[in-house]
């Protein structure tokens, strides 16, 4: 069989916010696409009508809107293997569902809801298989008349799948390798419902797969028990030949304790579970994102990749390219990964030092003028360059260590330790002979002023470092104090140095 172009889906179902995991899942199946020279798809798989929650699809698209991800086609990016949403595709699934009826690998199932449930009540255990089938009401159980006349009478069924049992499936999977479960511990699945017309989501998902031509199944290990009936509806569908090749994913896990990350583990720990900050419709509630709380999307991607995979050198930061390059699917771990958010803030760290200066500028601007300071942007971009040195998290972390390049310190408090401790009683005295000299200066620049205040101190034994910073910041904080004056320019120099003499004596 010629080689098939490689082709990839990610098929969130829009019922809430996107889960970090899903985001997970998204890139590796990007990466994998990419270095493949194969196509990336993105479907919504909305059949449960109860689940749907209204602005979900637009939210997961935002998502990989900032974090940078394209799709190749799909819902909102077009192709010829449409419609891609599978609320669309109704009469297709009819189609299919109706084969697997005539070829009598399917049945109509009658029990009500009811009936189900006193038989679940009267069974520990209860599974609607080959061994239970026979009592029940379904048509493979009932004379076909009858059957004939609960339809005519309007009843509602639904469609099972009909399992042999006694039968090892193998599933191949490229993390996991050959999975093997006997088909008697499955259940005769609802395939279809008539009640909303519409399948269930392993029918549609089997269906879209093979028509959109989908090479590689690369999805969350929470699939990995649905597989085999997956494998079996491909066989049942004829489709065996070019059935896609799995891979299912390692579970992300807590960052402490035992058992899979969940929303409740984000809120207890402080760190973010979904990719954009979240307002869920329904109950108003509102859930942090990694966007608003001030991470990079280069960072959140890093650090997923490296959740559950890595290149097998000590390399950790690496550009979507070089993941790109490196990545490699059958070498991703089969243990769950634990959510290490902690390092996630070091991938931010990380990458807020790496980003240029004039790139993360308009992010501070925002902070600034939320604190009512409209500065040029080349002043704040000069700022952020002085400042981002210092371990900051968060580019929102550098308001608390920067606040003094734009006001000036009002009141100088002797409570404050590095005030108490390097405001002497000559302090006034060698500030206001600093400034002095400061303002004999034509050239106010960084390297003119350290010249001729590295000569002072030289010639005089003065150290006047420490109580200049008291004068100029108000605390021991800030950068470089020739960097500070210089950005301070001349005139703020000398206001803040003859303020500080006149309150601190
Ligand atoms: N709709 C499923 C989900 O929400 C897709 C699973 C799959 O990729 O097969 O994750």
């Amino acid at each position: 069989m010629a080689q098939r172009k490689v082709r990839v889906r990610f098929a969130p179902s829009p019922t809430g916010a996107l889960h970090i995991g899903g985001v997970r899942t998204a890139l590796y199946n990007y990466l994998f696409a990419r270095q493949h020279d194969g196509e990336f798809i993105f479907r919504i798989e909305d059949t449960d009508s109860t689940r749907f929650v209204p602005g979900a699809e637009e939210y997961i698209l935002e998502s990989f809107r900032w974090l940078g991800i394209p799709f190749d086609e799909g819902v909102s990016f077009g192709g010829d293997h449409g419609p891609y949403r599978q609320s669309e595709r109704r009469d297709i699934y009819k189609h299919y569902v109706k084969q697997l009826l005539d070829a009598g690998r399917a049945y109509l199932a009658l029990d009500t809801p009811e009936e189900l449930d006193a038989k679940r009540q009267e069974v520990q255990n209860f599974q609607y298989d080959a061994s239970t089938r026979g009592g029940m009401r379904n048509s493979l159980a009932l004379p076909a008349e009858e059957v004939k006349r609960l339809l005519d009478e309007g009843h509602q069924y639904v469609v099972r799948f009909k399992i042999e049992p006694g039968e090892d499936v193998h599933v191949d999977d490229m993390i996991r390798g050959d999975v093997v479960i006997n088909s008697s511990i499955l259940d005769d699945k609802v395939l279809y419902k008539s009640a909303d017309e519409l399948p269930t989501y392993h029918l549609a998902n089997i269906v879209d797969d093979h028509l959109m031509e989908i090479t590689h199944v690369i999805r969350g290990a929470e699939w990995l028990p649905s597989s085999p009936l997956h494998v079996l509806l491909y066989r049942a569908f004829g489709w065996a030949d070019s059935m896609p090749k799995f891979a299912h994913l390692p579970l992300l896990l807590k960052p402490d304790g035992k058992g899979k990350l969940s929303k409740r583990d984000g809120d207890r720990l402080g760190f973010p579970v979904f990719p954009l900050e979240w307002h869920d419709p329904k109950t108003g509630e509102v859930s942090s994102g990694y966007r608003e709380s001030g991470y990079l999307p280069e960072a959140v991607l890093n650090f997923l990749a490296l959740l559950g995979w890595n290149p097998g050198t000590d390399q950790e930061i690496m550009s979507l390219d070089e993941m790109v390059r490196l990545f490699d699917i059958t070498k991703c771990s089969k243990a769950g990964a634990k959510f290490d958010y902690v390092k996630g803030l070091w991938f931010n760290r990380e990458y807020i030092l790496k980003k240029d200066n004039a790139e993360l500028a308009p992010d501070f601007d925002k902070i600034l003028r939320a604190h009512g300071i409209e500065a040029p942007m080349e002043r704040v971009e000069a700022v952020v360059g002085m400042m981002k040195m210092k371990k900051i998290n968060f580019i929102k972390d550098l308001w608390p260590l920067c606040d003094f390049f734009f006001i000036a310190p009002e009141t100088y408090s002797k409570e404050d330790k590095f005030v108490r401790k390097n405001w002497n009683e000559n302090a006034a005295a060698d500030m206001t002979e600093l400034a002095a000299l400061l303002e004999r200066l034509d050239d106010f620049s960084l390297e003119s002023q350290k010249a001729a205040v590295d000569r002072w101190a030289e010639e005089t034994g003065q150290k006047p470092w420490n109580p200049w910073r008291v004068a100029l910041v108000g605390t021991g904080k800030g950068p470089d104090m020739y960097e500070l004056s210089a950005f301070l320019g001349k005139d703020e120099t000398l206001r803040r140095m003859r303020k500080a003499v006149e309150i601190l004596k």
